[in-house]
């Protein structure tokens, strides 16, 4: 159930109370005449969400009244993506199309009443006829018809009998009625044309306002969700409905406000003009606002849940910025995938001393990421390095490698470059340089200051691949037309390099790049000979950056990034402490940096490194969540203390809980000033850590996922983290992940 209640809620909760219904039934009314966009995602969470929450249904019904825009493609396309949202529906999918008979019966029922008449003035006639808003229309004179000419014309239209636009079915309203709509509007047309799914059964068709409130009846619908731009069609609904005299319950409709978002455009008319004019490759074009757009990008479907819940659901319309959505992947991915090297602009680097080869260890997770695993990285003489992070004539601030200055290369060693190679035109084609051989990530005793580390890849082990970096599609916020384009929306890089274990060892299918940001291998042009990897999300907002440059830009407090080469330069004294924390005390130099240049960070981790002397674990509390707390709060404001932290982190060593709970732990501590073992006894939070306990688990897990097996089983061994994932999901996080690894992988080999 959704945190906070919206007014839709309210609506249906109060109908349920009152008796006015039993049961809550929604339903998701697309037309099939394109691809669905996120601004179906909203309705689609909106509608599926409340019949989950509510226990009621929600159907799927294609609202395919209109036979010259339709296709089953357009189907499919819809009911993948509430598949991939995670939404399901009462085994069939509905047609509007199934109720043209029904619907046809009603519309008579309405001539034999007297409220529906066959009008034959023209189309622009109509118009002219309805009046505006400051003027009444008047009636045509066709509205004085017998009920047997009206049934016999009907009878006639739909056989076929008369051209396009010669006749069309009206209501008998309110020519005067201040609500325009009202004013006659019209029930059926004709058309000569193929239905995707009728053929040529049928020569008339309804219009939208006369088939949806039926198809809602007809299904039962109680809680007729549309967007806002239908609220003056609602009396036309009501009208329809009750003019009928139909048996109760009937479904009543409510509007809420239609999602628009900056930078895009979100009709599927105007999505199609897009695709039909090869501006993007197809309807799945990542770039493209569509879910099927979003899922070939690498989105998740938690992301777009997440954000749809962020929206909320008002009934004011506003636009969206494409930012908060960014922002919601970004949050998604960063707990969830590994780290991994890739350099895009290959810049080689010959490390003269060093002679052979070695594998070194590195983690695929920070260590504020709840996951754990990890890959040899092979390391030699020759290697790649962004091309970017070499700058012979540095800017002031510049912290990667320049002729003077060393760097980290991430889970390796700090190199030095020793002289810079260069072709006929200038261009830098090598570096030639030097390592330190105790400098060794991990256990460097080589007392090197560095300022930055950077990816890079070994030269003989590397892998080819192809990187697609994805930008907005319209560089106007609001666009109006192609010439908003944005012209560098795609770049195609096609001698990119990633670090071997990506493909052979393939730990996931979406990869942090380090430094570049979230990838994700194209489902559909990825092959062995050829790996293709789609840009999901950079690591932050370029946009607003680029927007506010001629603001200042407000510096967070703590977490600085170091490894970016944009910060302010270290004073002497943190300068001391950051050596201190990334030289003895082996931080790594993210966390160094942010704890060294704050000195109520730094004198908190002090004094909770004398009660417990585990200097990582504390680094990572301190500089992440304790620097979250100290953002909007002084020091003396905070409930906790430095014991209390070292308390935390005691129980983090000795593995009385994870990682994943400890968080959960301290937010309590910030909270309350509870000491961390004394929440952890009462809320019952120790860590599951006794296979006896976690095996009965892992073996529902697998027994309820037979597919997912299969496809493990047939090397697909990127699943092995979803079945972890259940696992620590199904204990609320109090698993031991270690013990569940290895328990999945040998119950799954
Ligand atoms: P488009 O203009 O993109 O074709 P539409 O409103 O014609 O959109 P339909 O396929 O007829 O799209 O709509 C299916 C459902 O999705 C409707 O209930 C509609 O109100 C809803 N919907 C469509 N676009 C949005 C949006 N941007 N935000 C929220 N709901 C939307
Ligand atoms: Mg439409």
């Amino acid at each position: 159930m959704s945190e906070s209640k919206d007014f839709l809620r309210t609506i249906v909760e109060e109908d349920l109370k009152s008796g006015k219904y039993k049961e809550v039934v929604t339903r998701f009314p697309p037309e099939p005449n394109g691809f669905p966009h996120i601004g179906h995602a909203k309705s689609i969470v909106i509608n599926f969400g409340i019949a989950r929450d509510y226990h009621g249904r929600c159907y799927l019904r294609m609202d395919d009244t209109n036979p010259t825009t339709e296709d089953t493609k357009y189907v499919e396309a819809l009911k993948d993506a509430v598949h991939w949202l995670g939404f399901d529906w009462d085994d069939t999918v509905y047609y509007t199309s199934d109720y043209f008979p029904k619907l046809y019966d009603y519309a008579v029922a309405l001539i034999k009443m007297g409220k529906a008449y066959v009008d034959s003035l023209n189309e622009e006639e109509i118009r002219e006829y309805r009046g505006t808003v400051t003027e009444p229309g008047r009636r045509s004179k066709y509205a004085q018809r017998s009920v047997e000419e009206n049934l016999d014309l009907f009878e006639r239209m739909k056989k076929g009998e008369f051209k396009d636009g010669e006749h069309v079915l009206r209501a008998k309203i309110d020519m005067s009625a201040a609500n325009m709509q009202m004013r006659d509007p019209l029930l059926y047309r004709i058309r000569h044309a193929h239905h995707f799914r009728t053929g040529n059964t049928w020569a008339v068709y309804p219009m939208y306002d006369f088939a949806h409130c039926l198809s809602d009846y007809i299904e039962g619908i109680t809680h007729s969700l549309c967007t806002l731009e239908f609220e003056n069609n609602r009396d036309i609904y009501d009208w329809v409905l009750d003019t009928l005299e139909l048996e109760p319950p009937r479904p009543y409709q409510y509007e809420f406000a239609r999602l628009s978002m900056n930078y895009t455009v979100m009709s599927k008319r105007k999505l199609l003009e897009l695709v039909e004019g090869k501006y993007v490759n197809g309807w799945d074009d990542p770039r493209l606002p569509t879910i099927a757009g979003y899922k070939r990008r690498g989105y998740t479907p938690e992301s777009i849940l997440n954000f749809c819940d962020q929206i909320g659901v008002a009934k004011a319309n506003s636009t969206v910025d494409v930012a908060q959505l960014e922002f919601a992947i970004r949050d998604d991915l960063n707990t969830k995938v590994p780290r991994v090297m890739c350099v895009l602009d290959p810049l080689k680097v010959t490390i003269e001393n060093y002679e052979g080869s070695e594998a070194l260890d590195a983690s695929y997770y920070p260590d504020d990421v709840p996951k754990e695993g990890s890959r040899k990285m092979p390391f030699s003489k020759e290697i790649y390095i962004d091309r970017e992070d070499f700058n012979e004539n540095p800017p002031k601030g510049y912290y990667r490698l320049t002729p003077e200055q060393p760097v980290r290369l991430k889970h390796a060693y700090i190199i030095t470059c020793k002289e810079v190679i260069k072709d006929a035109d200038g261009k830098i084609t090598e570096i030639k340089a030097e390592y330190h051989p105790e400098s060794k990530s991990g256990s460097d005793t080589s007392g090197i200051k560095v300022k930055s580390a950077i990816q890079w890849v070994d030269a003989a082990q590397a892998k080819k691949v192809e990187v697609r970096l994805y930008d907005r599609l319209y560089s106007s916020e609001a666009p109006e037309g192609m010439e908003d384009l944005n012209p560098n929306s795609l770049q195609v890089i096609k001698n990119a390099l990633v670090e071997p274990a990506v493909i052979t060892e393939k730990p996931d299918e979406r990869f942090q790049f380090e430094r570049e940001g979230y990838f994700y291998a194209d489902p559909v042009d990825y092959t062995d000979e050829k790996p293709v990897f789609n840009k999901i999300v950079g690591l932050k907002d370029s946009w607003s950056k680029k927007k506010r440059s001629s603001e200042p830009v407000p510096k967070p407090k703590a977490k600085k990034v170091q490894v970016d080469g944009e910060v302010v330069p270290m004073n002497e004294a943190e300068q001391a402490l950051f050596d201190k924390y990334t030289g003895e005390l082996g931080l790594n130099s993210e966390v160094a940096n942010t704890l060294a240049r704050d000195t109520q960070l730094s004198s908190l981790y002090e004094e909770s490194l004398s009660v417990f002397n585990s200097p990582v674990l504390l680094a990572n509390i301190v500089a992440n969540e304790v620097a979250r707390e100290l953002k909007e709060k002084q020091l003396n404001e905070l409930k906790f203390n430095a014991k209390q932290i070292a308390q935390l982190v005691k129980m983090v060593d000795d593995e009385t809980i994870s990682n994943k709970i400890a968080k959960q732990v301290f937010e309590q501590m910030a909270k309350t000033g509870e000491d961390p073992t004394q929440i952890v006894k009462t809320k019952g939070l120790v860590q599951i850590s006794d296979p006896a306990i976690i095996s009965p688990i892992i073996d529902e897990i697998i027994a309820k996922n037979p597919d997912n097996v299969a496809k493990f089983k047939a090397g697909n061994t990127k699943l092995l983290g979803f079945f972890v994932g259940q696992v620590l999901k199904t204990t609320g996080g109090k698993a031991n992940p270690k013990v569940v690894n290895e328990l999945v992988a040998e119950k799954l080999k």
